[in-house]
């Protein structure tokens, strides 16, 4: 089954379409964090990150760049948020890859609203130890 976003990608679905080529299309989040919340899409439905070949991820990365340029040219804003949901437990709602890019002005007042965890004694070493590659 198609996912909403290769629907997008084939015109089935209406979007507001920012660039194309062979690899990614960059679209408008419908539901945006701040206006000009935008997505860079894969145009192969990996669906997630870790499935998604190098080359690709490195287009991607290219891509967001540019993105990253034009939000601050366009509109002007000071920083911005990307984010890649990886997976159902993450948070991810389509499973098709895509990174978001939320431009971001001092004092919007949107933040992410995780709550940290603290490592009890010698637990931090030991996930060093898990983690090392
Ligand atoms: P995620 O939770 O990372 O999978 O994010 C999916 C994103 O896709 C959400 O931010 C949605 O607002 C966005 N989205 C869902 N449907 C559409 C659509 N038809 N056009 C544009 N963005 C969409």
């Amino acid at each position: 089954m198609k996912t909403i976003f290769t629907k997008i990608i084939e015109g089935e679905i209406p979007s507001i379409k920012l660039h194309e080529d062979a690899l990614c299309t960059v679209i408008l989040d419908i539901n945006p964090v701040n206006k000009g919340h935008l997505l860079v899409i894969s145009r192969e439905p990996y669906p997630t990150f870790s499935e998604c070949p190098q080359t690709t991820l490195d287009h991607l990365m290219a891509i967001a760049k540019l993105a990253d340029s034009k939000l601050r040219t366009a509109l002007g804003c000071e920083g911005t948020n990307l984010l890649i949901n990886n997976g159902e437990a993450s948070g991810q709602e389509v499973p098709h890859l895509h990174i978001h890019l939320i431009p971001r002005f001092t004092n919007d007042g949107k933040k992410f609203a995780f709550t940290k965890e603290t490592y009890a004694d010698g637990e931090m070493a030991t996930y060093g130890k898990k983690l090392g590659f």
